[in-house]
């Protein structure tokens, strides 16, 4: 799971430093597997979308569930809940 956008869209990217590294289709971002533990979880990102149904503000929404909010309007993209 990409630990920027949570999608299992990637692709294997080449090695540095020994480590492989990830190319997410998704979101464009590059990332070493081993940090899954830090990837947002199903249950923030549906927080974060509720928040969104409510009527918060992409700001509003970051500061409560310290997501990026450039994360946040990519996920409302995704989901296609504008
Ligand atoms: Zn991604």
């Amino acid at each position: 799971m990409c630990p920027y956008c949570g999608d299992d869209n990637y692709v294997k990217n080449g090695k540095v430093n020994q480590k492989q590294t990830y190319l997410c289709k998704t979101c464009r971002k590059r990332f070493v597997k081993n940090r899954e533990k830090n990837a947002y979880g199903k249950l923030i990102r549906e927080k974060a979308l509720n928040l969104y149904k409510e009527g918060l503000s992409l700001r509003k929404i970051s500061k409560l569930t310290n997501i990026p909010h450039t994360t946040i309007n990519y996920w409302v993209r995704k989901y296609k809940l504008q």
